[in-house]
């Protein structure tokens, strides 16, 4: 019953400085995989924006936690910051509470969150919202338009800050383009015709009424999707590091210039 409908190709690859154990992370986001199979119990999840990470550096490496500690977890010394680039900065997370963001492409796990359940095997889904962060969506069952369930997402925004008057129209638009027929619950298949078809269907919409260029489904996922999930898949490792181990600590290469 389960199916792989799309690969997002790229995920594997490591960045320089790119923490240890995200070839892992790499690994299991390597099988994203897009599937509309939208139990309702999912979109009851509790909302968990997860907690703010943390970096500081310190004798020569990055350390991520939540908390600042009073010890450095590696020289045991009492931590203070007497360079600029020794303070502590906080992370910004690419897991974006979706009911707050108008006209973006969301992505998450279709059964709980990134944080706490992505496993690599899980899979996703997708939706688009409205001005007001409602997030349209599309599966067997036709079209949903979720107040609920996506406070844990990657996010595409799909609008340049200056288009005033598509975004007037967008809540339109999209209620139209939902009430079309190709949305009905029996035109749904599970590899050609699913909640991925039906976002990249309306964004194809929306650039032809701009006069852009459409695209197609690859060109999209490299170009917009594989940069938000590999930032993604990084962080999800960094964090679950620190749930498990209190800190997550990256040495430097060249430590020697960084020594305090
Ligand atoms: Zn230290």
């Amino acid at each position: 019953m389960k199916s792989r409908l799309i690969r997002l190709p790229g995920l594997e690859g490591q960045a320089p400085g790119v923490p240890r154990g995200e070839e892992e992370v790499g690994r299991f986001l390597a099988a994203l995989v897009i599937l509309c199979k939208e139990p309702a119990a999912a979109a009851m999840q509790p909302p968990e924006a997860g907690r703010p990470v943390i970096q500081f550096r310190h004798c020569g490496r990055d350390i991520y936690c939540f908390r600042v500690p009073d010890l450095c977890p590696v020289c045991q010394q009492p931590v203070s910051f007497r360079k600029l680039d020794e303070a502590p900065v906080s992370i910004a997370t690419p897991l974006i509470h979706g009911h707050q963001e108008q006209c973006v492409f969301l992505l998450r796990p279709t059964r709980g969150t990134f944080l706490r359940d992505y496993d690599g095997n899980a899979d996703l889904h997708v939706g688009i919202t409205n001005t007001r962060g409602i997030v349209y969506n599309y599966n067997e069952q036709g079209v949903h338009r979720d107040e609920v369930g996506w406070e844990q997402s990657i996010s595409i925004p799909l609008l340049q800050p200056n288009m005033f008057g598509l975004m007037d129209q967008w809540d339109k638009y999209l209620e139209d383009f939902s009430a079309t027929d190709a949305w009905s619950p029996n035109r749904y298949e599970e590899h050609c015709h699913n909640c991925y078809t039906y976002a990249l269907t309306f964004i194809n919409y929306i650039l032809t009424s701009e006069g852009k260029h459409q695209l197609d489904k690859d060109e999209f996922t490299e170009k917009f999707v594989v940069p938000k999930t590999r930032r993604a898949s990084k962080y999800i490792t960094l964090y679950r590091a620190i749930e498990e181990h209190g800190f997550y600590i990256i040495d430097h290469l060249d430590s020697d210039t960084n020594l305090p």
